[in-house]
C-alpha cells in the first residue's frame, strides 16, 4: 500500500493466466483492500512479462474455471469495490481484458496489447466482455474487435477509449493517475452502468454483421452469438446483458465447434514441436536468397522482406528480375491500398529486396530458397550451382510441390544442408509451410526451416519426402473424387456447393479453374507415369484444355466466367457428358451427403497412409496442414479429426468401395483399418507416435 492506494500484483508465470490459485489470491487481496478504511483505491498489476494473458485453457477444458472464486466472482468484487485501475503491460487477452474492463480505469504501457480472441476457439468473451466493451466503446468497435479476435496495440486501445491513458510504468504512473482522478472527483461509474456509447445505435449494423458472418464465418456458430450479445448490450440493462451473454457462452462452451477449435489450437502447438523438446539450434537468418522470382518466388520474397530479412533474388535475366520487381511492387501496393501496411513499412520491405542475375550474389546468404520451374533437370543444375556459391553454413531449400528433395540434395554436394520449404500460393498470404526432411537433412537445417517459418508468421509442419508431401498428396484424392463425381453425373455446381457448405472457402472444381487447368494437366502428365497400371486419372481436365478452356484465366473451364463470377456452362457439361459416354459411365444423380463423403473421406485414408510411411508425424499434423493450407474449416478440426468424430468405420467402408472400383491407392490403408478396429481414435491408437 502507498498513500491510500492498494497495489494488487499477480505473479504467476509464465503468462499470469487466471488459474484457480490466481483467482483465490485475487479474491483475498481485493476483499482486504475493500475492507480497509485506509484504502481509497486499488491498482491491479502483474509481475513478469505480461498482464493476465487470459483464461487457463487447460483448466477451461477440465471445467476448473467453474470452481469458486470464478472470474465473475472476482469481477463482482472489483466492480462493487473502490475505484480501481488496471495497469497493463504485455498483453491483456480474453479473461485478462475482461477483468480489466471491470476496473474503473485502464492504463497501459506503450508496448501493451489487448484483445478478446475467444471467437478463435468457437466461443465468445463470457465474463462480460461483450457487454462492457460495447458500453465502453460502442457496438461498432465491439463488433470489429470481438468478431475478429484481433489484437489491438496500445495506441489503438487508447484511441478507442479502452485505455484511459498510456503510461511509462505500472507502479508510479497508475498511482499518480488514480490519485489525480480521486482528487478531481472524476470517477465514473462501473462500465456496466455507463450508457453513452449505446445511445442512438443504428440497428442496421447488426443486420450487416450477420450478413458478413454468413459470408465469412462459413458455418461457425460463435460469430452470430457474438452479434446477438452486442445487440443485447445495446438494449438490456447491464446485469441482464451479462446474464444473456452467459447463456450464449454456455451454449457454445464444450460444444462440437469449441472442441474442434481447441483441438486445432493444440494441434498447431504440437506441430511446432515436431523436432522434440530439445531441437538443434536454428541458424539466425539475416540474409536469404531466392532462385526464381515468378509467382512463388515473388510471394516468398515479400514474406521474408516483411519480416525484416534481407533478400537476394536471382532470376535468369534482366527482364525476369524486372518482372519479379513489378510483381512484388504490386503485392505491396495492394497491401497499402487495403490498409494492411503503412507506406513506411512498404519502403522498408522493398529496401530489403535486391535483384540479381548472378548466382554469386548468394555468397553471403544464410539460406536460399529455390522457386524455379517444376522440372528436375532445372532443379538439379540449380542445386549443383548453389552448392558451389553459397557459404558452408547456408541452408538450401526447395519450394518444389512434388519433386524428390533427395535428388536435389545429392546434386548440391552438401545433402545435409538441403531441406524442402513448401509454401502455398499466394506465398505471402497462406499460412502453411511444409518443412520437408530429406534423407540427409541435418537437425540444424530442419530447425532453421521451422524457425524461419515461424518468424514469417507461418505455421510450419514437418513432412517426409514424397510426391506431394502431406498436403498436396492427400489433396489429390479430394480433387480426384471431384472429377470422378463429375464423370458419374454430379454437376460442378453441386460439388462446389457441398464443399463450400461444409466450410471450404472454395469448392474443388472452382479451385481447379482458379489455379489453371493447363497447369493441372502438366502436373498430371508427370504423375500419370507413376500410377499403378490398373488405375486411371479422370480425363476431364485434359478434355477441357483441349477445348481451350484453361479455367478462370481464359474465361472458361468447368464454369464460364464473368470476371471472377462463375456461371454454370452447358458447354462444359456437354464435354463432361461426352467423356462419360466414352468411358461407358451411366450418369446418375447424387445426394449432397454422398458427395460430401466421397470428397472428404478419401483424404483420411490417404492421411493414414502418410502416417504409416512417416510422411506425417501424427494425424493432427495433417489437420494443421489442411486448415492452414487449404482453408479446411477449423471448426471441424481438420479432416483426420472430423473423420474420427464422425466414425472411422465410414472411412473404411468408403475406401473398400472406392478401392474395388478405382484400384489399390484407394483401398483402406492398414493403419486406418487398425485404428478403426481399435477404438477409432488416432491419438489413442498411435500411442507414443501421436
Ligand atoms: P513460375 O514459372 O511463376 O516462376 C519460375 C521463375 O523461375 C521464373 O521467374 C523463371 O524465370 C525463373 N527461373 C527459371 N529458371 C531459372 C534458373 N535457372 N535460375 C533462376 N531462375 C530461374 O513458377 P512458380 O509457380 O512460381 O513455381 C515455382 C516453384 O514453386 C515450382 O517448383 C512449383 O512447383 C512450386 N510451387 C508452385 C505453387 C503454385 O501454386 N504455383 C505452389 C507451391 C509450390
Amino acid at each position: 500500500m502507498s498513500d491510500g492506494l492498494a497495489f494488487i500484483s499477480v505473479d504467476h508465470p509464465p503468462v499470469n493466466a487466471l488459474s484457480l490459485t490466481v483467482r483465490q489470491g485475487l479474491a483475498r487481496a481485493i476483499a482486504a483492500a475493500n475492507a480497509d478504511p485506509l484504502v481509497d483505491g486499488l491498482i491491479l498489476r502483474t509481475i513478469g512479462k505480461t498482464f493476465i494473458a487470459g483464461a487457463d485453457i487447460k483448466e477451461l477444458q477440465q471445467g476448473m474455471h467453474l470452481q469458486s472464486p470464478t472470474v465473475r466472482d472476482i469481477q463482482d468484487m472489483i466492480e462493487a469495490g473502490k475505484p480501481s485501475v488496471a495497469a497493463i503491460h504485455g498483453s491483456a487477452l480474453g479473461g485478462g481484458l475482461e477483468l480489466a474492463l471491470t476496473c474503473t480505469f485502464r492504463v497501459g504501457l506503450p508496448d501493451a496489447t489487448v484483445g478478446l480472441p475467444e471467437v478463435k476457439l468457437g466461443l465468445l468473451p463470457g465474463a462480460g466482455g461483450t457487454q462492457r466493451l460495447t458500453r465502453l466503446c460502442g457496438p461498432r468497435v465491439a463488433l470489429d474487435v470481438i468478431l475478429s479476435g484481433r489484437r489491438l496495440d496500445a495506441k489503438e486501445a487508447s484511441d478507442l477509449g479502452i485505455f484511459d491513458a498510456i503510461v511509462t510504468d505500472t507502479h508510479e504512473a497508475p498511482a499518480r493517475f488514480l490519485r489525480d482522478r480521486l482528487a478531481a472527483g472524476d470517477v465514473p461509474p462501473p462500465i456496466l452502468e455507463r450508457s453513452h456509447a449505446i445511445a442512438n445505435v443504428d440497428a442496421a449494423i447488426f443486420t450487416d454483421a450477420r450478413t458478413n458472418n454468413r459470408k465469412r464465418a462459413r458455418g461457425r456458430l460463435a460469430p452470430d452469438a457474438i452479434v446477438d450479445c452486442i445487440e443485447a448490450a445495446c438494449r438490456l440493462p447491464g446485469a441482464e446483458g451479462v446474464a444473456f451473454e452467459r447463456a450464449q457462452f454456455d451454449a457454445l462452451q464444450g460444444g462440437e465447434q469449441n472442441r474442434a477449435l481447441a483441438y486445432a489450437f493444440f494441434a498447431e502447438r504440437d506441430a511446432a514441436k515436431a523436432l522434440g523438446s530439445n531441437p538443434a539450434p536454428a541458424l539466425e537468418v539475416a540474409r536469404a536468397g531466392i532462385v526464381g522470382g515468378g509467382l512463388m518466388g515473388s510471394g516468398i520474397a515479400v514474406a521474408l522482406a516483411n519480416a525484416g530479412i534481407d533478400v537476394i533474388l536471382v532470376d535468369v535475366d534482366q527482364d525476369a528480375t524486372s518482372a519479379a520487381q513489378q510483381r512484388i511492387a504490386q503485392i505491396h501496393a495492394g497491401a497499402v491500398a487495403r490498409g494492411a501496411m503503412s507506406d513506411a513499412a512498404r519502403h522498408a520491405a522493398q529496401n530489403h529486396i535486391h535483384f540479381h542475375t548472378d548466382y554469386r550474389s548468394f555468397s553471403s546468404c544464410d539460406l536460399v530458397i529455390e522457386a524455379a520451374p517444376e522440372r528436375m533437370a532445372i532443379k538439379e543444375s540449380i542445386f549443383a550451382r548453389l552448392g558451389e556459391v553459397t557459404p558452408a553454413h547456408a541452408i538450401l531449400a526447395s519450394n518444389t510441390s512434388s519433386l524428390d528433395i533427395d535428388r536435389m540434395a545429392a546434386a548440391s554436394n552438401h545433402p545435409s544442408r538441403v531441406i524442402g520449404l513448401h509454401f502455398f500460393s499466394p506465398a505471402h498470404v497462406m499460412k502453411l509451410v511444409e518443412v520437408v526432411r530429406s534423407g540427409a537433412s541435418s537437425p540444424e537445417a530442419l530447425s532453421t526451416g521451422m524457425a524461419l517459418a515461424r518468424r514469417l508468421g507461418k505455421v510450419a509442419v514437418l513432412a517426409g519426402n514424397c510426391d506431394g508431401f502431406i498436403a498436396n498428396r492427400s489433396l489429390q484424392f479430394y480433387t480426384g473424387q471431384a472429377e470422378f463425381l463429375m464423370e458419374q453425373g454430379a454437376s460442378p455446381e453441386q460439388i462446389d456447393h457441398v464443399a463450400e457448405a461444409f466450410g471450404m472457402p472454395m469448392g474443388p472444381v472452382a479451385m481447379r479453374d482458379m489455379a489453371g487447368l493447363d497447369v493441372a494437366a502438366l502436373v498430371r502428365s508427370v504423375r500419370a507415369r507413376t500410377l499403378p497400371p490398373e488405375e486411371r486419372l479422370s480425363p476431364l481436365i485434359e478434355k477441357m484444355v483441349e477445348a481451350g478452356r484453361l479455367g478462370q484465366k481464359s474465361g472458361a473451364g468447368f464454369y464460364r466466367y464473368e470476371g471472377r463470377k462463375r456461371i454454370t456452362d452447358p458447354e462444359a457439361l456437354a464435354i463432361i457428358q461426352a467423356a462419360a459416354r466414352e468411358l461407358g459411365i451411366r450418369q446418375r444423380s447424387f445426394t449432397d451427403e454422398e458427395i460430401r463423403d466421397r470428397l472428404f473421406l478419401p483424404i483420411i485414408n490417404e492421411g493414414a497412409r502418410e502416417i504409416e510411411e512417416d510422411i506425417a508425424l501424427r494425424a493432427s499434423d495433417i489437420d494443421v496442414a489442411w486448415v492452414n493450407g487449404y482453408g479446411f474449416p477449423a471448426h471441424r478440426g481438420g479432416p483426420m479429426y472430423w473423420g474420427e468424430q464422425t466414425g472411422l468405420d465410414r472411412v473404411v467402408a468408403m475406401a473398400e468401395r472406392l478401392g474395388a472400383e478405382l484400384g489399390p491407392r484407394w483401398q483402406p490403408s492398414a493403419l486406418l483399418r487398425h485404428v478403426a478396429a481399435s477404438g477409432g481414435e488416432w491419438s489413442r491408437t498411435l500411442g507414443g507416435k501421436d
